[in-house]
C-alpha cells in the first residue's frame, strides 16, 4: 500500500456536540494524520455541488439543507492507504450497520446526520481536496 491522502469533513451534528477532538483522535489512533484542516460553513450551492452525484436520491434536499446548516470541519487526512483505512474508521454510512469502535457507531445520530464524510475512491479524493483546499494550504 501506498501513502494517500484523503478528504474528511467532519459534519454539523458532530460540531455542535464539540466532537471534533474526540474524532481527530480516532484518526490519529488509526494512523492517519491531519495534514490540513479548516473550519467553514458550506452555501448551498456547495453542499449540492459536493453531493452531485446524489441530486437523484430522496434524501439530497436533506442532506445539503443540513451540510449547511451550521460549520463544519473540511480536512486532508494522509497515510498508508489513507482512503480505505478513513473508510473503516468511519464505519458504515447507517449508524445501525456501523462496527463497534467506529466514529459513526459511536457517535452518529442516524443515517442522514452521521459526522462524518469521507472519500470513496483515489479520483473523489482528489476532486474534494481540490474543491475545498488551495495548494497552497496543502504543502507538506
Ligand atoms: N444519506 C442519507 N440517507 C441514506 C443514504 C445516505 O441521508 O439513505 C446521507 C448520509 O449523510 C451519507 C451521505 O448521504 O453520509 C452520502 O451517502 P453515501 O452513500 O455516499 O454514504 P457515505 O459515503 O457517506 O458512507
Ligand atoms: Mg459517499
Amino acid at each position: 500500500m501506498s501513502l494517500e491522502r484523503t478528504f474528511s469533513i467532519i459534519k454539523p451534528d458532530a460540531t455542535r456536540r464539540n466532537l471534533t477532538g474526540k474524532i481527530n483522535a480516532k484518526f490519529e489512533a488509526a494512523g492517519l494524520r491531519i495534514v490540513a484542516q479548516k473550519r467553514i460553513q458550506m452555501t448551498k450551492a456547495q453542499a449540492e455541488s459536493f453531493y452531485g452525484v446524489h441530486a437523484e436520491r430522496p434524501f439530497f434536499d436533506e442532506l445539503c439543507e443540513f451540510m449547511c446548516s451550521e460549520p463544519v470541519i473540511v480536512q486532508v487526512l494522509e497515510g498508508e492507504g489513507a482512503i480505505s483505512r478513513n473508510r473503516e474508521v468511519m464505519g458504515a454510512t447507517n449508524p445501525v450497520d456501523a462496527a463497534e469502535g467506529t466514529i459513526r457507531a459511536e457517535f452518529a445520530e442516524s443515517v442522514g446526520e452521521n459526522s462524518v464524510h469521507g472519500s470513496d475512491a483515489p479520483e473523489t479524493a482528489a476532486e474534494e481536496i481540490a474543491y475545498f483546499f488551495s495548494g497552497l494550504e496543502l504543502i507538506g
